[in-house]
């Protein structure tokens, strides 16, 4: 999960990496309330989850409250790359004097923690790295030692930061692992690093990527979610806990196993091309459990998509075999029956693998209203464009 600035900034300030806080606002109205609170000159800063802010207009200063309601206004509902712009930061202007670039993230190649920092900071890294590679310095950390204060001093020095920044970054560098380390991040980015004015340092930007297989670790990271951002049908299907992503076709996909669903999108998308283009509606993977409740959960999250016009059930028997699987519908026919949200639109069943021939003698003896079975993954993604194709 990748985090908002002002929510690194806020885990920043609990590892005692210094930062301005400020207020986060969904409305010129309560942009004022907040410049005035604060007084004096402020930020205004888009919160999207893109870099590149400032260049795109989503950062502006701003002399009083009457000029922060004016950017304000104009930055809420801007889009940046594709990110469209729903809560301002306002934050009281930090007097900046130099602007460095700092970040620790996983360097999974090197099974190891990797440090990138350069004295030429506030500008794209990339940019950076590419027109003047010396610039940038790439530090290798042990994970199991980690960044003690030789390392920090050893990354300091390497960055080429001035030696009084170098003395006043050094606490920030630890503080900054701290939270690396304790919140299970795979990055903590921050450009700029400034030095202010009065010769201190501090954090003026923050990116922070956490690893979501630590989230188990981590209950009060959940808060962090942009609830309102995220799809409805994907936070329902979360509530559910099903593997599930919304896409834009019509297709209903339901299957077993994430490298089979995975290659069933890409069947159905090329069987689509025959059928005015038609598209797999979404990734679904049941697992390999597939009992009757997680296959009537899955089915009413992919027909309650109102894109969806025809799903295809793609199911490779295994150690759950296909007549559990096959049985997993009939019961959940009947559960959707009683949530009284019964089965409308027409299903297009594959099973194969072990116990199919028992499985679709299952299925037949049922007979589901609008279920058909085709026995090849092929040609039941055919048949499921072509019924979705005909809606
Ligand atoms: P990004 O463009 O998305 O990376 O957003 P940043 O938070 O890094 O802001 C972009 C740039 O705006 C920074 O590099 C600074 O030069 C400038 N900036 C941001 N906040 C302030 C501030 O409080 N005071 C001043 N003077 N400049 C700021
Ligand atoms: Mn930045």
């Amino acid at each position: 999960m990748d985090l908002m600035e002002y929510q690194a900034k806020e885990l920043f300030a609990k590892h005692g990496v210094p930062v301005t806080l400020g207020r986060v606002v969904e409305s010129p109205d309560d942009a004022r309330a907040a410049a005035e609170e604060l007084g004096g000159r402020v930020v205004v800063k888009a919160q999207v989850k893109t870099g590149g802010r400032g260049k795109a207009g989503g950062v502006k200063l701003a002399a009083d409250p009457d000029e922060a309601v004016v950017h304000a206004r104009a930055i809420l509902g801007m889009d940046i790359k594709g990110h469209v712009v729903r809560r301002v930061l306002i934050a009281p202007a930090a007097a900046i004097a130099e602007e460095y670039y700092f970040s620790f993230l996983l360097d999974r190649s090197n099974r190891s923690y990797l440090c990138i920092a350069s004295a030429q900071g506030g500008v794209e890294i990339e940019e950076v790295a590419h027109t003047n590679p010396e610039a940038v310095a790439q530090i290798s950390i042990d994970p199991v030692t980690g960044v003690d204060e030789a390392k920090a001093r050893e990354i300091v020095t390497a960055a080429g930061f001035p030696a009084d920044v170098a003395d006043a970054a050094l606490p920030a560098v630890l503080r900054l692992w701290d939270a690396f380390v304790a919140e299970d991040a795979t990055l903590v980015e921050v450009n700029p690093l400034v030095k202010l004015a009065d010769g201190t340092v501090e954090a003026l930007d923050g990116k922070v990527t956490l690893d979501d297989n630590a989230a188990f670790r981590h209950p009060e990271h959940a808060e962090f979610e942009d609830k309102a951002a995220a799809d409805p049908l994907e936070r329902r299907a979360k509530e559910k806990h099903l593997n599930y992503v919304k896409l834009q076709g019509q297709v209903g996909i339901i299957g077993n196993g994430a490298g089979l669903v995975m290659s069933t999108l890409d069947v159905v998308a090329y069987a689509g091309e025959e059928f005015n283009g038609v598209k797999p509606a979404n990734f679904l993977d049941i697992g390999g459990g597939a009992s009757a409740e997680v296959m009537a959960n899955g089915l009413e999250i992919v027909l309650s998509d109102a894109d969806v016009k025809a799903v295809f059930v793609n199911v490779f028997g295994g150690i759950t075999a296909c007549d559990a699987v096959a049985n997993g519908i009939v019961s959940a026919f009947k559960l959707l029956e009683e949530r009284g949200e019964a089965v409308a639109k027409p299903l297009v069943v594959r099973l194969d693998g072990n116990n199919a021939e028992l499985g679709r003698q299952i299925l037949a003896d049922a007979a589901l209203p609008g279920v058909e079975q085709v026995d090849t993954m092929d040609g039941a993604a055919r048949r499921a464009a072509e019924l979705a194709a005909a809606r």
